[in-house]
């Protein structure tokens, strides 16, 4: 038996087998193969190449039109891996020689070639490289005949153990044979994290060892509330998991109880408490946990797992559905926020040094006016059928949110000149997740109709820790009193302009944090629909005065451990 201590990310313990995922997303197959079969692979090898070519040109054509030329010719240096003479006649001739199948040895070859680019000491060459990687992906997809999707085909229910997974993997496992997963990377508020929970996937993220220590077909537990991964368990730890098991289930009962009743204080203080969603599949999950409303709308995953960019019409039929499907209760649709951890594959965007600091969200869709306003027009027409806000993601001044303002009224006088319906008194608010924006709360409050604070990023901003990131996660505390004060001087700059704030990152739903949220004035926490049973049963076990009496104690403290276990003896105080 081995015990592995990852990072919680998504919580529930299951007990399964192990299905590894290779870094490449496939395994690949080593078969050795007879003289008669070589012209079967030679034909194979040759059908994946013209595949893949006429891929490459396809994308590179959408390219030209999304993003204009230059960016499109970033591609040309992929045709040119494929067109290479040597490359084929390398393959073709081990081919023959070795008599394996043709998709291991042009994973050798690939590899080969990879290393002894590696070793040349030439920046341009260097780049090459990931050139070549991604060019020898799409062909391998091509020869194994996957297009990505390693995920169907699970004929029984597994525990996905990889390296790292991308967000859109993660919302790819939805209605799959998948019941958790671990990984070697990744941070709590890593989108791959924050979309299992709201998959309600049991996941571990960040032990650093699982794809070395865990093979296929391992018997796993996996406790996604305490970031345990026991490996070949013995009887007894099955037993005490499977107790452990049963008291959640109770436990989840008690705070159910409550799920449909109003998150009001003992002395009448009510609070909003509503979702977070990233797909409008997830829309019976937040009605079954009791949400009266959507907090976060996380419309950019809307465009993930597909090749082509979603129409106007496609946005404003989710949109619809949406809005619909919760009124009377308000929707808040987030701009796109791409970048980041969040990659699109419509969008060449180049890796950056800093994805977290670099073109992302309403910058991107600042520079993108086109994409952008495909987007606003669809919200617009979409307000009329229920009640939908909007916000802005990543502000960082009035600026910027004056100049999505301008494109908003700009898709406004579109629909109007079209005679296309829309609500005129859609609220338009802004994300406060970028230290600057929170310290300038005051100014952006006057141009805003409400605050929703992204704790994920203005931790991370704030503190200078990446969120994705497992060796750094330990400083990254939400209880840090800096973060609080920020907190803090946000809800009162807003509150003297009369305008509400929410939260939608993370913290919201920490039940940890909840009495201090209230005590500060908090007016809406939003979350992954999960946790907002728990959520309500505290708001309605507290008095808010005994709510702000907290809040100033533990402002007054001076480290984020302190606050943490300040927040851990309150809560278990209330919930038992
Ligand atoms: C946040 O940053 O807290 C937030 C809610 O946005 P995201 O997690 O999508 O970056
Ligand atoms: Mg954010």
């Amino acid at each position: 038996m081995i015990k592995l201590q990852g990072i919680a990310a998504a919580p529930g313990i299951v007990v399964g087998k192990a299905y590894r995922i290779g870094k490449e997303e496939f395994d690949i197959p080593k078969k050795e193969i007879s003289q008669q079969d070589i012209p079967y692979e030679i034909q194979l090898f040759e059908e994946a190449l013209i595949k893949t070519r006429k891929e490459i040109i396809e994308l590179q054509k959408r390219i030209a039109v999304d993003m204009g030329q230059e960016q499109a010719q970033i591609f040309d240096a992929h045709l040119l891996v494929l067109e290479d003479r040597m490359l084929i006649e390398e393959v073709i001739s081990r081919l023959k020689k070795e008599r394996f199948n043709v998709a291991f040895i042009f994973f050798e070859v690939m590899k080969k070639y990879v290393e002894v680019f590696s070793r040349i000491e030439d920046e341009y060459i260097k780049e090459r490289i990931s050139d070549i990687n991604d060019v020898s992906k799409r062909v391998m997809r091509n020869l194994l005949g996957k297009k990505g999707k390693w995920l169907e085909g699970l004929t029984e229910k597994v525990i996905v153990v990889a390296h790292d997974l991308s967000p859109s993997d993660t919302a790819a496992m939805h209605k799959q044979n998948v019941s958790a997963f671990v990984t070697d990377i990744g941070g709590k508020t890593s989108h791959t994290a924050i979309m299992a929970k709201s998959l309600e996937i049991p996941a571990v993220v960040g032990t650093e060892t699982a794809t070395s220590k865990i093979k296929n077909g391992d018997m796993l537990i996996v406790d996604g509330s305490t970031g345990i991964v026991i490996l070949e368990p013995d009887q007894d730890t099955l037993a005490e998991y499977q107790e452990e098991f049963r008291k959640l289930q109770g436990i989840g009962e008690k705070f159910l109880s409550v799920k449909d009743l109003d998150a009001v204080t003992q002395d009448g203080k009510c609070v909003e408490i509503h979702a977070n969603i990233e797909l409008p599949e997830e829309i019976p999950a937040v009605k079954a946990h009791g949400a009266k409303g959507i907090g976060l709308y996380r419309t950019e995953f809307f465009y993930m797992n597909r090749k082509d960019l979603p129409s106007e019409e496609e946005h404003y039929q989710a949109y619809k559905y949406v809005a619909e499907e919760m009124k009377p209760y308000p929707v808040t649709i987030r701009t796109i926020d791409l970048g980041g951890d969040k990659f699109l594959s419509q969008f060449a965007i180049p890796r950056e040094m800093q994805p977290f600091l670099g073109w992302r969200a309403i910058r991107f869709c600042l520079a993108r006016t086109d994409i952008f306003k495909v987007q606003l027009r669809a919200i617009l027409r979409a307000s009329v059928h229920g009640s939908l806000r909007l916000m802005y993601p990543m502000i960082s001044g009035i600026e910027e949110l004056r100049q999505a303002n301008r494109i908003l009224q700009e898709a406004r006088d579109e629909l109007k000149s079209e005679g296309a319906p829309f609500s005129d008194n859609i609220e338009v608010g802004v994300m406060i997740e970028v230290p600057s924006a929170a310290i300038t709360a005051d100014l952006l409050s006057r141009e805003a109709d409400f605050f929703s604070i992204g704790t994920n990023d203005l931790i991370q901003y704030s503190l200078a820790v990446d969120r994705t990131n497992e060796k750094v996660a330990y400083l990254y505390e939400p209880s840090h009193p800096a973060v609080l004060r920020m907190i803090q001087s946000v809800i009162s700059a807003a509150h003297e302009r009369g305008i509400k704030v929410g939260m939608c990152g993370e913290m919201a739903g920490d039940p940890a944090f909840v009495p201090l949220l209230l005590g500060l004035g908090l007016d809406e926490f939003s979350m992954p629909s999960l946790g907002i049973p728990e959520v309500k049963y505290i708001i309605r076990s507290l008095n808010l005065d005994e709510a702000k009496e907290f809040a100033r104690r533990v402002l007054s403290l001076s480290t984020g451990r302190e606050v943490e276990e300040f927040g851990q003896k309150k809560l278990r105080e209330i919930t038992g």
